[in-house]
């Protein structure tokens, strides 16, 4: 058994010159550069086939985009694109059970897979390091389902909004956290910075900052912003403190 990264070779005949057929599992990163490089190299005695649950190969370093209003297809590659021209054959099918003594694996379809070497790349699953609850409150966005999730939830929250004037209800119901400051959570913290602000168009939001400045202007005119920010889809304009002009939004 040889592990390379991420991958798991397992062959119980190593001693073998030259694999028949060599079964690679998870069209992710892994599995795509394995089956790649293999078919580069060009065993001509040797046949490779990939098996993974999905046709298509999610680009991840992307994914943040999809919490914030990108459409998924823009991360979503055919996998027989990234294919073509190999001589890699690809099978989708989710992989249930290995059995090693027999060198085969059986699919959810049903379809059973028999091997000479065999590459696991089945990626891997979040780990919440025993913080408690974070799994059970949080949302994360590791494939596409997930982060479609994810914006849906950010847009109930808004939904939930609307109508209350409360600026600390508001501000309770509006507080994102982002646990992890990586690069993927550094980039969805921006990305929501910008997107909160569309959502907050979209669903005819008063925005808190707006509210604070109406305490802070001049008492002759407060009352006029007052009234103008409290109208569905406006917006106002203060200059120099003495003019007060309505914008709205387009
Ligand atoms: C949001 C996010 C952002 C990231 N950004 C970066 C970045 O900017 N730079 C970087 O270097 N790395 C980044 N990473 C990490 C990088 O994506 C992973 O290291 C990489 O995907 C691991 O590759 P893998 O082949 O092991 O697994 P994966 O790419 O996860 O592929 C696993 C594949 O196996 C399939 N599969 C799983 N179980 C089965 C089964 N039972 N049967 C059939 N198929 C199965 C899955 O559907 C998937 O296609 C990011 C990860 C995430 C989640």
């Amino acid at each position: 058994m040889l592990k390379f990264g991420t991958l798991l070779i397992m062959s119980d005949h190593e001693s073998s010159p030259v694999p028949t057929h060599i079964l690679i599992v998870g069209a992710g990163f892994g599995g795509l550069a394995a089956a790649r490089a293999l078919s580069r190299a060009g065993h001509k005695e040797a046949t490779i086939t990939l098996v993974s649950e999905k046709p298509h190969f999610e680009y991840y370093p992307a994914l943040y985009r999809v919490v914030t209003g990108t459409s998924p297809l823009q991360v979503c590659i055919p996998i027989s694109d990234v294919l073509h021209g190999t001589s890699v054959e690809f099978v989708v099918d989710k992989i249930a059970t290995i059995d090693p003594s027999q060198r085969m694996l059986r699919g959810t379809s049903g379809s059973m897979y028999v091997y000479d070497e065999l590459i696991l790349a089945l990626g891997s699953e979040t780990t919440y390091l025993n913080i408690p609850g974070l799994e059970k409150f949080s949302f994360g966005f590791k494939s596409i389902t997930e982060a479609l999730r994810l914006k849906r939830h950010l847009h109930e929250l808004f939904v939930a909004c609307t109508g209350v004037r409360e600026r600390d209800t508001k501000k309770k119901l509006l507080h994102f956290v982002v646990v992890g400051g990586g690069s993927s959570g550094v980039e969805l913290a921006g990305e929501l910075a910008v997107y909160a602000k569309k959502l907050a168009k979209e669903h005819d939001f008063v925005t808190i900052d707006a509210t604070k400045t109406v305490d802070d202007i001049q008492e002759n005119i407060r009352e006029k912003v007052k009234e103008v920010l409290g109208k569905p889809r406006a917006s106002a304009k203060i200059k120099d403190g003495a003019e007060t002009k309505e914008e709205p939004k387009k």
